[in-house]
């Protein structure tokens, strides 16, 4: 994966954590909540909020982490994050071909690619 499609994966996985962090009630009060308003929506203001607040938001969410279903889903998007960081995005942690970009796209925190996934989960249910 190129440095354009990191990139490009990355935005996606801002944007869901954003979505989700909105939907958890997060934003209410928050200066993000503030100048994503200013911007109307631009997202380079949340990658700005996160550099900028980084601690504060990295505890809140930790704090939150594993607590639910919501908060695994996040934990997932950190973890794509720290993949992305560390340039192993993207390649399936089973057998380590590429995942493929429009499964990306579907669910940016995948870490198998749908072959693996599709036999793991014939394992899991026993078939
Ligand atoms: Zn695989």
């Amino acid at each position: 994966m190129n440095k354009e499609d990191l990139k490009y994966f990355k935005e996606i996985i801002d944007k869901k954590k954003q979505e989700l962090l909105a939907e958890l009630g997060y934003l209410e009060n928050s200066t993000l909540n503030a100048t994503s308003k200013d911007q109307s929506g631009d997202l380079s203001a949340y990658s700005f909020h996160m550099a900028d607040q980084g601690t504060d938001t990295m505890e809140r969410e930790k704090a939150f982490s594993l607590a639910s279903r919501e908060g695994r889903y996040l934990h997932h998007l950190n973890e794509a994050l720290d993949r992305i960081e560390a340039g192993t995005y993207g390649k399936c942690r089973s057998c380590g071909n590429d995942i493929s970009k429009p499964r990306l796209e579907a669910v940016p925190n995948a870490t198998q690619c749908i072959k693996c996934k599709t036999a793991e989960e014939k394992k899991q249910r026993g078939l």
